[in-house]
C-alpha cells in the first residue's frame, strides 16, 4: 500500500489540528501539502533519472563520448611511447680518445678578500678572481663568484679533434675549469691537501652518448635526456589511469541500463498514482 493512504487515515487521528472537528476536511490541506513536496521531488528524481538513461543509452552506442575519449588517449599513450623511444642516446659508434694527462698545477689560491685562484695547463695560465657586487655596498648578501679573467679552455683542447667533438669539448672543459676553481677555493679554506689532477679529470668522454663528462663525472647531454625520459614516463602513467578510469566509467554506465530503467518505470507509476489523485505541483 502507497504510504500517503497509510498517512490519510493516520493523520487525522494524531493531528491536534484535528481534534473535536470533522477530521478529514481538516487534514486535507496538510497533506496535500506533503503530497506536492513528494510530487516535486518525484518530478526532480525523473528528471535526474531520464538524463542518466540519455548517458547509459549513448554508452551502448559504439561510437560515444567515452569511446573518443579512449582513442585520443590511446593515441597520446603511443605517441609519448614513440618519443620514449627515439629519446634513447643512439650508442656511440668510437668514443673519443680521452684527453692527455697532463698534470694541473696550481699556482696559488688565496681565500682574499678577494679570493684568488691560479692553475697552469701545459703553457696556459688559468685565473679567477672573486666578483665583487658593489651594489651589495660592504654587507654582501649574495655568494660570492669566481670569475674567470685569464686563461682560453680552447687552448688545451686538442686541435687534432674533429669540430664536432671540439666543440662540445671545450664548452665541458670551460665549465669543469670553473668547477675546479671554486673545489681548489673550498679545498683551501677547508686547509685540505690539494687534489692532484690531470687535463683528462676535467673531460672524460661520455660511453652512454659519446660526448663528455665534467669534474663530476656528469654529461649534460645524457642528463638532458634523462628528464625528460622521465617527463614522458610520467606522462605515459597519468595518460593510462586516464584511459583506465575511462574505460571503468563506460562499463559503469552501460551496466547501470536496465537499473536506471527500473527507477525510472517506479518512479513514473508513482507520479501517475499522485496525479490520479488530482495532485499537481504547487
Ligand atoms: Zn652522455
Amino acid at each position: 500500500m502507497a504510504w500517503w493512504r497509510l498517512r490519510r487515515r493516520a493523520v487525522p487521528e494524531h493531528s491536534p489540528s484535528a481534534a473535536g472537528t470533522t477530521g478529514q476536511e481538516t487534514a486535507q490541506p496538510y497533506i496535500r501539502e506533503a503530497e506536492q513536496r513528494r510530487l516535486l521531488r518525484l518530478l526532480k528524481r525523473r528528471a535526474e533519472l531520464a538524463y542518466d538513461l540519455e548517458q547509459s543509452e549513448q554508452a551502448l552506442q559504439p561510437v560515444n563520448r567515452w569511446t573518443e575519449r579512449l582513442d585520443e588517449l590511446s593515441a597520446a599513450i603511443a605517441q609519448a611511447e614513440a618519443d620514449l623511444d627515439a629519446l634513447k642516446p643512439p650508442p656511440p659508434r668510437d668514443l673519443p680518445p680521452p684527453l692527455p694527462p697532463i698534470p694541473i698545477e696550481v699556482i696559488s689560491v688565496s681565500s682574499g678578500p678577494p679570493a684568488q685562484v691560479e692553475v697552469r695547463i701545459d703553457t696556459e695560465t688559468f685565473a679567477w678572481r672573486e666578483e665583487v657586487d658593489w651594489s651589495e655596498r660592504g654587507h654582501q648578501l649574495a655568494p660570492s663568484r669566481l670569475l674567470r679573467h685569464r686563461g682560453d679552455p680552447a687552448s688545451v683542447a686538442p686541435a687534432s679533434l674533429p669540430e664536432h667533438l671540439r666543440e662540445p669539448l671545450i664548452e665541458r672543459l670551460s665549465a669543469s675549469l670553473d668547477q675546479l676553481a671554486e673545489d681548489l677555493l673550498g679545498t683551501v679554506s677547508a686547509a685540505e691537501p690539494l687534489p692532484s689532477l690531470t687535463l683528462a679529470d676535467l673531460a672524460r668522454p661520455c660511453p652512454s652518448c659519446g660526448g663528455w663528462q665534467d669534474l663530476r663525472g656528469r654529461c649534460p647531454v645524457c642528463t638532458g635526456l634523462a628528464w625528460r625520459r622521465q617527463q614522458l614516463q610520467a606522462d605515459v602513467r597519468r595518460l593510462r589511469k586516464e584511459r583506465d578510469a575511462t574505460l571503468a566509467d563506460l562499463q559503469r554506465a552501460r551496466d547501470r541500463l536496465p537499473v536506471i530503467r527500473r527507477q525510472l518505470a517506479e518512479v513514473e507509476a508513482d507520479i501517475a498514482a499522485l496525479r490520479a489523485k488530482g495532485v499537481e505541483p504547487a
